[in-house]
Formats: structure tokens, sequence, C-alpha cells
């Protein structure tokens, strides 16, 4: 059996930072990764039309100057295939794959409280030991499972947008069904309908989107980004969501006149992208200001679409904007003015089977030979449920989070000492640029193990007090805004059976970051700390519940 000091996993943009972070502090360091190559979110979702929704130079990574100088992303909002060869140069440049183990899943960790070390089990038969466990597992990893009555029954092919098939799929002429309109059924569907001999989108909720405006990086806006970069940086701290170019706007949207309050959207609008939601400071939380902007994008997209009937079917209702993930798109809407797109509404056409041959709904058969499903992920909880993590006294993590993924900062969960989370539930994570939140948390961790060592501390736990004290901070964040409001991935609602709670915090990106900070700086304030084995009151610790009500 082999023993490191820390076992990392994952191999997307977070473990990637995390393993040359902590080699480069002197750590040994193992990185098990269950596909084949790196890039995490990028390798597997290579479906036609993937790209990011933040622009790219925000959307890299800022530790290294030299790599921020020599890459050069070919559009403002980056294609998969672009995103995956910068993962690649990444691990390349700064030779980390020797270092990790590919198409190796790991299936259980035990923290040995004997030993202060966790035992981990990988499904090709690996055991190994690692003094620290880092999860770089990915917010958006784990497919949901397929909730479609009679899937069995369909003899053609069937694609996940997320599990998408290495060598492509080609649709040339032929009948494609898709269900799903997030993020992924609005990239994929443009690209789709353009191959295919007939595309029909299943939509179950009409989305918000916005279109990215994307077009090739522009060399005058990256010299200024680039003059100003420690700026920039700066900025992304002090901002909401990590982001310069969303930032939030200091007024309301009730201070300004009907005009002056439509003029500031279409300047966004035109902007491109997600930089919308920070038009006003209230849109996320009053309602009233929410549906002004809401009422914007439904007038834009009824612009866009040549039948009025049609129209009416893709306009959003039931949720208020930005509460479910919105979306950014190239040319979504317009496809549905082809000829060869059909949209079926599953509100007023409930999705009865699906067939041999398609798939039943309102009585309606909708026949085809390729159903591509875009129908989301487990998100944030998923993939560190999969693994069968015991902590202290063996208690199971999956069990500890049936009513809720209870966290210390979403970097700890108290009773699995030395288990560090990137992007956990309970920090900002996926609300914002991801990009960011995985450097502050990998730093962070990378600087609470060089804390440790230091001290020849062995094992730091998060105590039930700071955990639940911040589970009811992220609570008391969330339930100040609309979010829950709105049936979303965000609240678990996406999953059968998954306790509904909104998972991110929403509390403020500065905010998140300047806790962080001071609990470092108080000597890892909230976490008991043990010099050799566990003390007796790390071992008596069992929090009886992960959530605050
Ligand atoms: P991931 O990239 O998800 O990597 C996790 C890795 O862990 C995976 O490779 C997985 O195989 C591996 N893994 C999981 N469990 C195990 C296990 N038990 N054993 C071994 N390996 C395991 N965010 C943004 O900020 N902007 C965007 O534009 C954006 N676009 C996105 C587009 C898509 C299609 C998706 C799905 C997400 C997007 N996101 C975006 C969010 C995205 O999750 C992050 O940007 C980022 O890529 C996450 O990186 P990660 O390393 O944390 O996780
Ligand atoms: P998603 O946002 O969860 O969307 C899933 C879609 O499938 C929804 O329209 C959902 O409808 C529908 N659906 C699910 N189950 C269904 C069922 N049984 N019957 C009918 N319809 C069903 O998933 P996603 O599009 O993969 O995106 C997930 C997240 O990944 C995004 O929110 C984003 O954070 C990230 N992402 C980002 C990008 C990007 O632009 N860079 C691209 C892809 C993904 P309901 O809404 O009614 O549930």
């Amino acid at each position: 059996m082999a023993d490191y000091d820390v076992i990392i996993v994952g191999a997307g943009f977070a473990g990637l930072y995390a393993l040359y972070k902590l080699r480069k502090e002197g750590y040994s360091a193992l990185l098990y990764e269950a596909g084949s190559g790196v890039g995490g979110v990028w390798y597997w979702n290579r479906y036609p039309g993937a790209r990011v929704d933040v622009e790219n130079l925000e959307y890299s990574y800022t530790f290294s100057k030299e790599l921020e100088q020599d890459w050069q992303w070919s559009e403002q909002y980056s294609s998969q295939p672009e995103l995956e060869a910068y993962a690649n140069h990444v691990a390349d440049r700064f030779d980390l794959k020797r270092d990790i183990r590919f198409g190796t899943r790991v299936t259980a960790m035990r923290f040995d409280e004997e030993t202060d070390r966790w035992s981990v089990v990988t499904n090709q038969g690996d055991h190994v030991t690692g003094q620290y466990c880092v999860m770089a597992t990915g917010c958006l990893s784990v497919p949901k499972e397929i909730d479609l009555p009679g899937i069995d029954n369909f003899k053609g092919k069937i694609y996940r947008t997320s599990l998408w098939p290495k060598g492509g799929v080609d649709f040339t002429g032929k009948r494609v069904g898709e269900i799903g309109t997030g993020s992924s059924g609005i990239q994929s569907i443009p690209v789709i309908a353009e191959q295919a001999a007939h595309l029909t989108v299943f939509q179950r909720t009409a989305a918000f989107s916005m279109p990215s405006q994307n077009g090739p990086t522009d060399p005058a806006k990256v010299k200024a980004w680039f003059d100003n970069r420690d700026k920039y940086h700066q900025q992304q701290r002090q901002s909401a969501f990590g982001l310069v170019m969303s930032d939030i706007a200091p007024r309301s949207a009730h201070d300004v006149s009907d005009e002056e309050r439509r003029r500031l959207y279409e300047e966004r609008w035109e902007r491109g992208g997600l930089g919308i939601i920070g038009t006003f400071y209230d849109l996320l939380t009053d309602q009233k200001a929410n549906d002004t902007a809401a009422e914007f994008v439904r007038e834009k997209i009824r612009g866009l679409i040549e039948k009025p009937e049609l129209a009416k079917k893709l306009l959003p209702y039931g949720h208020p904007i930005f509460t479910k993930r919105p979306c950014v798109d190239s040319g979504y809407f317009g496809t549905f003015n082809r000829d060869n797109v059909t949209l079926v509404d599953l509100r007023e056409e409930p999705l009865e089977t699906v067939t041999e041959t398609g798939i039943r709904a309102g009585g309606t058969d909708y026949d085809f030979d390729i159903l591509v499903l875009a129908i989301g992920f487990d998100a944030m909880t998923g993939a560190l449920c999969n693994i069968d993590i015991r902590g202290r006294s063996g208690v199971s993590l999956k069990e500890r989070w049936s009513d809720g993924p209870g966290t210390y900062l979403g970097l700890a969960v108290a009773g699995f000492p030395n288990m560090f989370l990137i992007t956990g539930p309970g920090s900002p994570s996926v609300l914002g640029n991801m990009m960011a939140a995985i450097e502050e948390n990998a730093d962070w961790i990378a600087d609470c193990i060089r804390y440790m060592d230091e001290r020849q501390l062995t094992a730091i736990d998060a105590t039930c007090e700071a955990q639940y004290a911040w589970v009811a901070e992220v609570n008391r964040a969330a339930a100040a805004t609309l979010y829950p409001l709105a049936k979303s991935w965000y609240m678990g609602d996406n999953v059968a059976g998954k306790k509904r709670a909104f998972m991110p915090y929403i509390g403020g990106w500065k905010k998140y970051l300047d806790r962080c900070d001071e609990v470092a700086a108080n000597g890892y304030e909230g976490f008991a700390l043990a010099p050799g084995r566990a003390t007796p009151e790390m071992a008596g610790q069992t929090c009886s519940k992960s959530t605050v009500a």
C-alpha cells in the first residue's frame, strides 16, 4: 500500500490546480480521475455547441502570469475542444500527468482515527493512504438518473450531453429528438438542427437565455485586460460573483425611469452573456424588480420568433428570472424558425412514454432515430455521495447529508477530518466564476495544510458548532433571495428524493472570501486541530444533523 501526503480526486480544473499547488509546496500527491484524460467537465461534455458562458478572459487560471500570457483563446467564449486543449496544455506544461491515475474511480474512503489518515480504495483495486484528501470531484460531474418512463423501449441511439462520445455523433440525414432546454440543451439544439434532417425539441420548462454575442478574441480587449491584470483580480475578489464583467451595479431597478431601465438592460443584452444579472442590485431579491428584467427578456424572445404562437411556448414563466441557472446561447431562439425544427411543449402535451420509435406526448407519437438527453446533473452532492466516504466512527457522508449538505465554508465537513472540498456545497461555487472559486479554495486548503505541517498537527476537523453556524448563514442568505421560489438544481429539485435546500452560498463572494481569510488568520477558527492522534474531544464529536432549519 502506498502512502501519500495528499490524495486528490478529480482532474478537472480544480484537481489540476490542487495537484500543481500542493506539489509545489513540497507534498507528495496522487490524483485519481475516472476519465481517461484531464479537463473534467470539458472532457465529458463534448456535445456539439458546448462552450463557456463566462468570457475566457475571466474563465482562465490566474496562478501563473506566464501561462496567462502564453495561452490565447480564439473566441471570447471558447468551445469545448479548446477548453480541453487548455486543460491538457496546463497539465503538460506543469508535468502533472505523471501523478494522475486515469481511468480510475475512487469508490471508498475511510478515515482511520488511529493514524489520522485516509484509506482510499478504487475500482482498479488500488489501496492507498493519504494524510489529507482533497475532493475535486466537481459540482456538475454526475449525470442525473434518467427519469423518463419507457426509456428502455427505444430502439434507436441515445446520447447524453454529459457523456458525449469522443468520436462525435453524425446527425446527417437523421431524425433527432432532444429532451432538455437548460444550458446544455440550449447550446446543442442550434448546432444539431443545422445537421439533422429533423429535430424535435421536448421542452418542460422554457428557459431565460441571453445571447453570448460571441466573436473572435479582441486583441485590444486582451491587452487592456492584461495591462490591468492585478487590478482586475482584486476586483474579482471584491465582486458579487467573482466576475468583473458581470458585477452588480449599485442601483435599484425602481430608482430609474422605464426608459432608463430599458436602456440599461439593452446595453447589457448587447454586451452579451450573463452580465444582465447585475444591471440592478435588487434583481435577485425583489420580485417587482425581477419582473422588469424577466419581461425585458420575454420581449426579446418575442422579437426573435417569427410565429407568435410558437413564441408563446418559448416564453419562460413560473419562476423569477435568474433563479434557475440562466443560459447563454448562440442563436437558440432563431433555431425554432427553421422548417426542420419542431417544438413540443410538455406543459401542454405531457410526456407519456418513450416508445420503440420515439416519444408519445399529449397523445401524439413523435418518431426519430436518435434521442439526445440534456436533462442535467445530480449537482453539488452527487459525486461525493457516490463515493462510500466514512469519517469518524465510520459515519457515512451520504447518510450524514441525507437531510441536506452541511459543510463549514463549503471546505470541510464536521466528522470528516482532513478531508477538504473544492467548491463544495455552502461555498459560492456555481453561482459565479468557477475558475476563480477553484483557485481561492485550493489556495486556502494548501495554506491550511502548510499551517498543520509547520505545527506538526495531524488532524483538523470542523466543529459542529461552526458548521451549524455556517449552514445557518447559508440558509439565511438564500432565504433573503428569490432563489427558493424556483424548482431548480440549485435547490436539489431535479433529483427525486433529494432534500430541498439551496446548496451554494449566495451571501456574496467578498463576504465569503473575507470569512475564509478570517478563519485562517485566527488559527483556523471553528476547526479542532489535533497534535498526534485525534483528541478525545474530537473523537466524541458527532453532529446530529447537517442542516439547521
Ligand atoms: P469537474 O470539471 O466536474 O471535474 C471533476 C472530475 O472529477 C471529473 O473529471 C470526474 O470524472 C472526476 N471524478 C468525480 N468523481 C470521481 C471519483 N469518485 N473518482 C475519480 N474521479 C472522479 N462554470 C463557469 O464558471 N463558467 C462556465 O462557462 C461553465 N460552463 C460549464 C459548462 C458545462 C457543460 C458544465 C457541465 C459546467 C460548466 N461550468 C461552468 C461549471 C463547471 O463545473 C466548472 O466551471 C469547472 O469546470 C469545474 O471544475 P472541477 O474541476 O471542479 O470539476
Ligand atoms: P439543467 O440545467 O438541469 O437542464 C435540464 C433540462 O432538462 C431542463 O430543461 C429540465 O426541465 C429538463 N428535464 C430534466 N428531466 C426531464 C424529464 N424527465 N422530462 C422532461 N424534461 C426534463 O441541465 P444542463 O442543461 O445540463 O445544465 C446544468 C448546468 O451545467 C447549468 O445550469 C450550468 O451551470 C452548467 N452548464 C453550463 C453551460 C455553459 O453555457 N457554459 C453549458 C452546459 C451546462 P425542468 O427545468 O423542467 O426541470
